[in-house]
């Protein structure tokens, strides 16, 4: 076929993002715990993470499921942890960005998190779609109200699956993926975006993450990874970055940007402790 005049079909870009301290501050889980009154949360987290019994970010769900201090849990509790989840600012604008989206450039958006479906859904409730959070999914025991079984958690590779299958519902390539995530549980998912030459964003400073991501946004604010996805697919300038901003109401203030190298150097030799060498001192000298 021939180029007609018509425009081109925009480019279609899948954003996936991870829900807990990617587009909050705390963890769901921690959240239900203190409503229900299980002690020793994050021991009992830490506990499951050492054994590696369950895919990283899946300890939640397998406590739901086999803690007896979990066994309460039902989901009415699910939202009502949802309502009191701590957001980060401006998921709204971000929603509302990549709805619109850009001349020539179509984006989906998704949220891909192994916290319960339910909290999720009501977090975000009048924010982001029901059909577009994939979260662990629970079922309840009719009779009793009781969590009976666990048929799908989104955790480690089992976010591999859901984004393949999102991939596929959309007809998306793959380079065309953005994941954002803050954690371990999104270990996985990163490397496979970034194997696939898609764009991964970390918003913490984990230091697993950050030798895997790709970029990295430090802000309180949800819509600053709009920063790196505009650089990455449409080489947008610092001018244009912020003009965008600005259209939305928002000033871009305090941005910097790094590529931090931090370390500890220590003598060699082990002997040496305070007297060791010190350049510093000998500059000053
Ligand atoms: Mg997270």
């Amino acid at each position: 076929m021939s180029t007609s005049a018509s425009s081109p079909s925009p480019r279609h870009f899948l954003i996936a993002s991870d829900f807990d301290q990617t587009l909050s501050f705390n963890d769901s889980g921690a959240v239900l715990s203190e409503l229900i009154g299980v002690s020793r949360f994050h021991e009992k987290v830490s506990g499951l993470a050492r054994s590696n019994l369950v895919q990283q970010g899946g300890e939640l769900a397998y406590l739901i499921r086999h803690d007896p201090e979990f066994r309460g849990v039902r989901s009415e509790h699910l939202a009502e942890a949802g309502r009191r989840v701590r957001l980060r600012q401006d998921i709204p604008a971000l929603v509302e960005f990549l709805d619109r989206g850009l001349e020539g450039y179509r984006f989906s958006f998704c949220v891909i998190s192994a916290a319960p479906r339910e909290v999720i859904q009501s977090a975000l409730a009048g924010i982001v779609p029901p059909d577009r959070i994939f979260g662990t999914e629970l079922e309840y025991d009719p009779a009793t109200g009781e969590v009976c079984a666990v048929p799908r958690v989104p955790a480690g590779y089992g976010k591999v699956s859901v984004l393949e299958e999102m991939e596929a519902r959309l007809g998306t390539e793959p380079e065309r993926t953005i994941y954002v995530g803050d954690g371990s549980s999104d270990v996985h998912v990163m490397l496979h975006v970034n194997n696939r030459d898609g764009l991964t964003i970390a918003v913490s400073e984990n230091k697993m993450l950050a030798r895997i991501a790709k970029r990295t946004v430090l802000s309180d604010s949800a819509f600053g990874v709009v920063v790196p996805i505009l650089e990455h697919i449409a080489s947008w300038r610092s001018a244009e970055i912020r003009a965008l901003f600005e259209s939305y109401g928002l000033s871009l203030t305090g941005w910097e940007r790094a590529r931090t190298d931090r370390m500890t150097v220590r003598d060699a030799a082990g002997g040496g402790g305070e007297a060791g060498f010190s350049p510093l001192a000998s500059l000053a000298g």
